[in-house]
């Protein structure tokens, strides 16, 4: 079973996101836990903690097909002591913020080394803040999102994710989620069959597949390689419908949260649509 949605807004509180998503027809979705632009927030009120959770419940949606998505201001992987520990004080925030919700997993990109440190250092200054997270909450799993690459970016390689995941000392609590986009974008061809095959092969061998916790589902204005992280909506970018057939009817994305990150929200129910249409 597909559970496809998308990145709905959260605005005027936590507890309007299923509402948002409801009304696309999505089966999963996506939110930011808080204004992702800002540093930190006020704790949420017992009644948007109690409303969102009866939300989520009546309306049919269950925490495994809910992917939270932290605030791009977080660098779990900072090399300088201010900026790392602002942003894991924020990353363990928004972890218990998931806690409070009910919800089990929060997506987020790993980080970037801003060329102040080594590769290897900044992944392992980013597993260190995943393990002082873990120790701080419970029953959330950190779910690390690959990138495009872009600027000083980690996560491209399957290997950098790898890497982390390694060096976390609680490995059923982390995880991966993989963007369509960000993937293509990073150098991995998924276009044609032998190609989508090849990439989700190496993913096993030097991630595992059981790390796949969710998927974001975008086509991408960028070509293979660009290392450049530009969404676009299904179809118009350099993807082809086929590589969304591919996801749609393959058993290993089963279970999990699809989640749309398209640039163009007004058609998400109709793309929402189109990926359960392609269903063989
Ligand atoms: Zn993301
Ligand atoms: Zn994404």
């Amino acid at each position: 079973m597909k559970y496809v949605g998308a990145h709905v807004s959260a605005s005027g509180g936590v507890d309007n996101a299923p509402l948002n998503a409801h009304a696309i027809g999505a089966k999963a979705f996506a939110l930011f836990t808080k204004n992702q632009r800002q540093w930190f927030a006020a704790a949420y009120k017992e009644e948007t903690i109690e409303r969102f959770k009866q939300r989520v419940d009546e309306l049919g949606f269950d925490p495994d097909h809910i992917l939270p998505h932290d605030s791009y201001l977080i660098n779990l992987g900072h090399p300088t002591e201010e900026g790392i520990k602002k942003s894991r004080q924020a990353f363990f925030d928004e972890m218990s913020r998931c806690e409070q919700l009910g919800l089990n997993r929060l997506n987020f990109h790993p980080g970037s080394h801003l060329n102040q440190v080594s590769i290897d250092e900044c992944l392992d200054r980013i597993a260190e803040s995943i393990n002082m997270a873990l120790e701080r909450t419970n029953g959330v799993t950190a779910v690390i999102e690959n990138t495009a690459g872009q600027g000083t970016n980690l996560g491209h390689t399957f290997e950098q994710l790898a890497h982390i995941i390694d060096k976390v000392d609680d490995k059923s609590r982390v995880g991966v989620c993989l963007d369509t986009a960000h993937t293509l974008a990073a150098g991995y061809e998924i276009r044609t069959k032998e190609a989508f095959e090849e990439t989700m092969k190496a993913f096993h061998e030097v991630v595992g597949i059981s790390y796949l916790k969710g998927m974001h589902i975008n086509d991408s204005k960028k070509e293979v390689g660009s290392r450049v992280d530009r969404h676009d909506s299904l179809g118009k970018g350099v993807m082809n419908m086929d590589l969304f057939s591919f996801i749609m009817n393959d058993p290993r994305f089963d279970n999990m949260p699809l989640i749309l990150e398209t640039p163009d929200e007004s058609i998400w129910a109709e793309e929402i649509q189109l990926l359960y249409s392609l269903v063989q």
